[in-house]
């Protein structure tokens, strides 16, 4: 059979041009990783053709013996992964993960609190044009203005006026470690289930630098493709006792066929982040974080009225506040767009500037740690961030922040063998 180049050269061209802006820049948005070549192999491989409604060994087709031992695996290994008591593994996406919760576990019109978008939650917790906006009677929490916490007392107030049937906790933008035993015991003053989402942080969960919320959760959702640096997907992990229920949420209540080809890729995501290679890149991944939050809270930085959000970060990702700065949001990712650095902007809470333009940015480590990135790399690019920012940006300033850039991207070569399509 012909190759992509040959069959679809328009298609083949944007996704080789697309390795090329992989390869050639520095990727730090935070929810953004490099999936090995071994994730994406499985990813690429003949189960794309693979009809497979239901779960290991209740199929609704046939020839599912070689699916059903993947999907198994998948399912172990996660469970062993996080020390959880029930996994699915079929959800496509986060966003489907949190949807097929929820529609287990609540009915229609059933109160949700979630952290607020704008103060760092995701659409799906919430957003009023979200489902989860539309079906449920949301009632958002918010981080406290003093120091952009969140305020558990107010989330304690909330749940005793509101009693709602299930709190959410997680994030988007957020730079702190979540209170998970704080959430369970509101949740248990008020009846309430606790859904864990730790789409941006499982990595570091996975690691063992981050507290599990497996314990103190009743479910836990997350994404496969952020910090775990596997396949784009999502996955929902339950106590036993609500297996039955989350199952019968994703397949036959949310989807139809389960995507075998990109659920073997999430099972060798997490045979890779069972490993000691791993756990050592999420310490990189956490030091770098540290390390640019440390270079941008510098005088220097200070004095052209920039920022980070909470002083600091105990994560993967830095939020710089820009509200005191002459830049917006839109004007310090083009910055560094035009260095060869991706970021994205991100309001910041009690953000004064519209979501579109926003006063912040959200800057993550995760994609340059897989990268090779260690303690000196991420020194240089934090200082290539407080420049591009601080100052004005001249074509002169910029050229020479280009070939600083462009000499960390060549010094940590990123899939150097393939082309941008089969390997
Ligand atoms: N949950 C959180 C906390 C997220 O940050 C995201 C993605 O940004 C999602 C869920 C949704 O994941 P997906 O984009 O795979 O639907």
């Amino acid at each position: 059979s012909l190759p992509l180049s040959a069959i679809d050269p328009d298609v083949a061209s944007a996704v080789d041009a697309e390795l090329h802006r992989q390869q050639s820049t520095l990727e730090m948005i935070a929810s953004e990783n490099f999936a090995p070549a071994a994730v994406m192999e499985a990813q690429g491989s003949v189960l794309t053709n693979k009809y497979a409604e239901g779960y290991p060994g209740r199929r609704y087709y046939g020839g599912c013996e070689h699916v059903d031992v993947i999907e198994q695996l998948a399912v172990d290994r996660v469970k062993e992964l996080f020390g959880a008591e029930a996994a699915n593994v079929q959800p496509h996406s986060g966003a489907q993960a949190n949807a097929a919760a929820m529609f287990a576990l609540l009915e229609p019109g059933d109160t949700v609190l979630g952290l607020d978008l704008a103060h760092g939650g995701h659409l799906t917790h919430g957003m009023r044009l979200n489902y989860s906006g539309r079906l449920y009677h949301v009632v958002p929490y918010q981080v406290r203005e003093s120091d952009l916490r969140i305020d558990m007392d107010e989330v304690e107030r909330l749940a005793l006026a509101h009693r709602p049937k299930m709190i959410v906790a997680g994030w988007s933008a957020h730079p702190r470690r979540l209170d998970f035993a704080a959430f369970r015991r509101i949740a248990d003053e008020v009846g309430a289930y606790l859904m864990v989402d730790m789409a941006h942080f499982a990595g570091l969960v996975a690691a063992g630098l981050h507290p599990n919320p497996v314990p103190y959760a009743d479910v836990v959702t997350t994404t496969t493709h952020k910090t775990l640096g596997g396949p784009r997907g999502g996955v929902i992990l339950s106590r036993a006792g609500l297996a039955k229920k989350i199952n019968s949420a994703v397949f036959p209540g949310q989807q139809g066929g389960p995507l075998e080809h990109v659920i073997a890729a999430k099972a060798v995501s997490f045979k890779v982040a069972a490993g000691e290679e791993f756990q050592e890149r999420q310490q990189r991944t956490l030091d770098g974080a540290r390390i640019l939050a440390g270079r941008l809270l510098a005088d220097d930085v200070a004095e052209a009225g920039i920022t980070v959000l909470t002083g600091g970060t105990e994560v993967h990702l830095v939020l710089v506040d820009l509200r005191n700065s002459a830049l917006d949001g839109q004007q310090a990712e083009d910055r560094l767009h035009r260095i060869g650095i991706t970021v994205n902007r991100n309001a910041v809470p009690f953000d004064p500037r519209p979501p579109m333009v926003s006063s912040g940015l959200r800057i993550g480590t995760p994609a340059l740690a897989t990268r090779g990135f260690g303690a000196g790399e991420f020194r240089e690019v934090a200082d290539i961030i407080a420049l591009a920012l601080k100052d004005e940006l001249t074509d002169e300033r910029a050229t020479v922040l280009r070939g600083r850039v462009t000499a960390l991207a060549e010094k940590f070569p990123l899939y150097a063998d393939r082309n941008g399509c089969a390997g």
